[in-house]
């Protein structure tokens, strides 16, 4: 992956006080469909660079980006297994677990009730409780990776198997503390392969869109062995950001790479249309440029940028055209 691919399909984390990776980009340096190099910020073509920071390298070829940073910190993560009615009690007002927290996500383990929460919150330099590396080891990769491959092997051979494996794996994650420089606390070895999509929807629509996949998902005995994972962001003003002005939930759904996902895939995309839910513009989806024109209060205004930038559409493709519309 590249700084550059990150932000051209809206890549997020999880904080409710913070914006996708594009919503920090403050200027870029694009080669453009004539070949001339050009500067692009709020100041400078403020709308090309509304599409060039967030737009699928539609309108030229990111050279150079500046992203607004801050010196590198520490975060003390507190996971824990919990339920998931305490987990979406708990979730919104002001001392709820996304506000409360810098960072805050959970999964969802299909056909149980159960949750993994993770919190991460900032702390001092000096402030520090490393994790042993043997209980990393157990966790990150045994766990994470050895035991998950397994038990997705288990689950596709003998599908049935499913809730009784989701449930095992719900309670086999421990809870865990620990202190340590953000990139570590972040990132996580992922081994098991799968495929993926993930809609942001309104913040509130949390609830209701988890309780109508687990209707589906029991009313059509279709089995899933991996988690639903759900994370938040604050509102920006990008203008093909998945939170375009809009407080987010990001609801990722995913099926192991050897299981059939088109039918869950799809189902989960017309629960997540019910909430006006905006596909990652990066993962699977099926929606195209007629539908994201609804979803997408500036869409228009990328499509005119666009048609001036790259009249000849010489930076397209066919999912390009699909999600954005042919060039005219
Ligand atoms: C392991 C993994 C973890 C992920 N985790 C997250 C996550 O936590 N949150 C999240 O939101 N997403 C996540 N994603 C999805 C992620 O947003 C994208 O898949 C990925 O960042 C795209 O980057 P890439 O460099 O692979 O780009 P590519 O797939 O190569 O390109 C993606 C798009 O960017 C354009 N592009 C690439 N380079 C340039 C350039 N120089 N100039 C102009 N346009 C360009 C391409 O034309 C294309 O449209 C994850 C993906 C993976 C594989």
């Amino acid at each position: 992956q590249t700084i550059a691919g990150a932000i051209s399909t809206g890549t997020h984390g999880t904080g409710a006080r913070l914006g996708g990776l594009a919503s920090q980009v403050v200027g870029v340096r694009l080669v453009t469909a004539q070949g001339d190099v050009v500067e692009a910020s709020p100041d400078e073509r403020p709308e090309l660079f509304e599409v060039a920071r967030l737009g699928l390298g539609s309108v030229g070829l990111l050279a150079a980006v500046t992203l607004h940073v801050v010196p590198a910190f520490h975060l003390r993560a507190v996971e824990e297994p919990w339920s998931l009615d305490a987990v979406l009690e708990r979730l919104t007002g002001a001392d709820g677990l996304v506000d409360a927290n810098d960072h805050f996500e959970f999964y969802w383990f299909p056909h149980t009730r159960r949750a993994f929460t993770k919190r991460n919150n900032r702390v001092p330099d000096d402030d520090l409780e490393p994790l042993r590396p043997v209980r990393a080891w157990v966790d990150d990769e045994l766990l994470s990776n050895a035991v998950f491959a397994a038990t997705n092997r288990l689950t596709a051979a003998a599908r049935r198997l499913t809730p009784q494996v989701n449930a095992f794996a719900a309670r086999a994650l421990s809870a865990r503390t620990y202190t340590a420089a953000s990139y570590e606390v972040f990132t996580s070895p992922r081994r098991v392969r799968f495929r993926e999509m993930e809609y942001a929807i309104p913040r509130d629509a949390v609830s209701p869109a988890l309780a109508e996949i687990e209707r589906w998902l029991a009313s059509t005995g279709e089995l899933v062995p991996f988690p639903v994972e759900v994370r938040f962001a604050a509102p920006d003003d990008v203008w093909l950001s998945t939170g375009y002005q809009r407080e987010s939930a990001y609801v990722a759904v995913h099926q192991y790479i050897g299981l059939p996902y088109v039918r869950y895939l799809r189902a989960v995309e017309r629960i997540m249309a019910g909430f006006d839910g905006r596909p990652h513009w990066g993962k699977l989806h099926w929606l195209d440029a007629d539908r994201l024109a609804q979803l997408y209060p500036r869409f228009a205004d990328v499509q005119r940028v666009r048609a001036t930038a790259d009249p000849t559409g010489v930076f397209t493709n066919d999912y390009v055209d699909r999600v954005l519309g042919p060039v005219r």
